[in-house]
């Protein structure tokens, strides 16, 4: 649907083309990719945060953004993957209480 409506509208989707620098111009922006230099009037960064590089977002934007001016709060870890190497298959189906925040300890 993304696809669609971009296109719609005018945009020129580019695949295979990552983003390596951008840089203020005094007509707007100049944006160099692995294939070709871009000029545009505007620009949004949307290269996703860094939890996790192998969907492709490595974290280029936080760079960009920085290069740019834009002051960039470190990122902060607030996803953790759970692994339990088979040892609470036999825990399927059961409830688990809610201890902690039963006696209201803040957790
Ligand atoms: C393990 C995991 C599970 C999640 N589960 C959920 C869930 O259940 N529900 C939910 O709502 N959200 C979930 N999220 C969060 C959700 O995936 C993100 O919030 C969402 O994808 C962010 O969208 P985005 O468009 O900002 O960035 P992204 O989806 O990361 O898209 C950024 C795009 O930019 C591209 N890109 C990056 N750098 C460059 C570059 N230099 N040049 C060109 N292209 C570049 C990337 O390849 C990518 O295609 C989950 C995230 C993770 C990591």
């Amino acid at each position: 649907m993304l696809v669609r409506e971009s296109v719609s509208l005018g945009a020129q989707l580019l695949t295979d083309n990552k983003v390596t620098q951008v840089a203020v111009e005094t007509a707007g922006f100049s944006v160099q990719t692995t294939l070709q230099m871009i000029h545009a009037r505007r620009l949004v960064i949307a290269t996703g945060g860094v939890s996790w590089p192998q969907t492709g977002s490595m974290g280029d934007g936080y760079r960009f953004a920085e290069s740019l001016g834009h002051a960039v709060t470190p990122p902060r870890a607030c996803l953790a993957a759970a692994g339990d190497s088979g040892k609470l298959g036999g825990l399927a189906g059961r409830h688990l209480g809610r201890q902690g925040a039963d006696e209201g300890d803040g957790r």
